[in-house]
């Protein structure tokens, strides 16, 4: 790499902070200034040893102490910062040059927002801080001359297939359309009937990735889809006319970007997240990333199938949310979030989660999203009254 990365990273702990361990180790040009996590101590820990960051920030105040006390006898010299205010530092820091937003859920809005009100350059993995505020976001990101990099690996695979000049409208430079595949996740062809009665466990284990546990869930229920759906209209200054969701059950292309004169380009290559980190964080060079090359004569025949919006509800309740617009996706992803997490507490069944999604998005006022303040009201107000669906859900299930 010709210049020095100088990183950040957002959620160290989770499945896209370790794989961006894994491939800052390769790299004696990579250096990482800080590391952050909610409340995983040990592993924060360890990290700390071994990447010898300068600054770590923890979320939660307690595990923040903890951390401090187990790093003072060993590290004495890596400063401990806590709470939101800690993220949003170490997000911003001046000897930092590159952020990775790994965190999950709308906890990764404010401090991957602090690294784009910095000017960094952002490797965008949390999805959730375009859906609750792409407007705002990509404002910022604007107006602080940020450059943001998808890390999402079909957002990074159409980036990839990308003309240089996409920004400038994508009718402009000749696409005709975004084909963003989709594994279907592991209910893809269960019987209607038996979705009701899934485990959080069955929903987790996907069958081609290793994710944590919010995404899984999301890929069972395609709201995981729904949310790129809605990343992809941003980053690509688009429309949801322009998206086509293709279900290709490998994941072995990761994208496509159709042009008017017949052309489709896609991105292939096994499914492993190195590959779109590396990229992102090499770019516009390239680097070794760790994944195995792709063996055409090993890999199983590629399928393609149109999704079936009554089998995944979230899916269109995501289109129609971008739709409608301002805090619609706010809500949607909100009420997302509460739905999930009862699911996996198993206080609601699987079938619930599109249900408190649509009753969230049916009954709240949907605003126009032009401030922060806006859009932290309204992911207020969708998560109250999500979580008001499930106690009545849990109550007559
Ligand atoms: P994960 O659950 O494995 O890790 C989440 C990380 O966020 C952990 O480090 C955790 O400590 C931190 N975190 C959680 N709550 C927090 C809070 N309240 N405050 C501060 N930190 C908090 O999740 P993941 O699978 O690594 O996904 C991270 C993000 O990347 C998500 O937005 C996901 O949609 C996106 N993403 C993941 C994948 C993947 O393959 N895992 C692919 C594409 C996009
Ligand atoms: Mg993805």
């Amino acid at each position: 790499m010709q210049s020095e990365i100088k990183l950040t990273i957002l959620g160290s702990t989770g499945t896209i902070g370790e794989n961006t361990l894994d491939v800052v180790s390769r790299h004696a040009s990579c250096q990482v200034i800080a590391l952050t996590a909610n409340t995983q101590v040990e592993k924060l820990y360890q990290q700390c040893l071994q990447f010898q960051p300068r600054y770590v920030a923890v979320a939660d105040e307690a595990a923040a102490s903890l951390l401090a006390e187990k790093l003072q006898h060993t590290a004495p010299e890596i400063i401990v910062l806590s709470g939101v205010a800690g993220l949003e530092t170490v997000a911003a820091l001046d000897e930092v040059n590159t952020v990775m937003a790994a965190i999950v859920g709308a906890a990764g809005l404010l401090p991957t927002l602090a690294a784009a009100r910095a000017g960094k350059k952002i490797l965008l993995a949390n999805k959730e801080a375009l859906v609750m505020s792409g407007h705002l976001f990509m404002e910022e990101v604007r107006h602080n001359k940020a450059t943001l990099l998808p890390i999402d690996s079909e957002h990074n695979a159409i980036f990839q297939c990308m003309p240089e000049h996409y920004a400038d409208g994508l009718q402009q430079v000749g696409v005709n359309k975004i084909l963003l595949t989709a594994s279907g996740g592991p209910f893809r062809t269960k019987a209607l009937s038996e979705l009701k009665n899934v485990t959080p466990a069955q929903a987790v284990a996907h069958p081609n990735w290793v994710m944590g546990q919010k995404i899984s869930v999301d890929s069972a229920t395609m709201m995981n889809k729904g949310l790129e759906v809605i990343e992809a209209c941003w980053l690509f200054n688009t429309t949801v006319d322009m998206i086509e969701v293709v279900i290709h059950p490998q994941s072995i292309i990761h994208s496509m970007v159709s042009y008017k004169d017949g052309s489709v380009l896609a991105q292939l290559g096994n499914p492993d997240m190195r590959t779109p980190i590396a990229h992102a964080m090499a770019w516009p060079e390239r680097i070794e990333s760790g994944v195995e090359p792709l063996d055409f004569f090993e890999v199983a025949n590629f399928e393609f199938e149109k999704p079936d919006m009554q089998r995944f509800a979230c899916l269109r309740l995501a289109y129609e949310a971008m739709k409608s617009g301002g805090t619609a996706t706010t809500i949607l992803n909100a009420a997302n979030e509460v739905a999930v997490d009862a699911f996996l507490k198993e206080r609601i069944g699987f079938l619930d989660i599109p249900q408190i999604i649509e009753s969230s998005l049916n009954h709240l006022n949907i605003e126009p999203a032009t401030s922060l303040d806006q859009v932290l009201k309204a992911d207020q107000q969708a998560r109250l009254h999500a979580e008001e669906e499930v106690l009545r859900n849990h109550r007559t299930n």
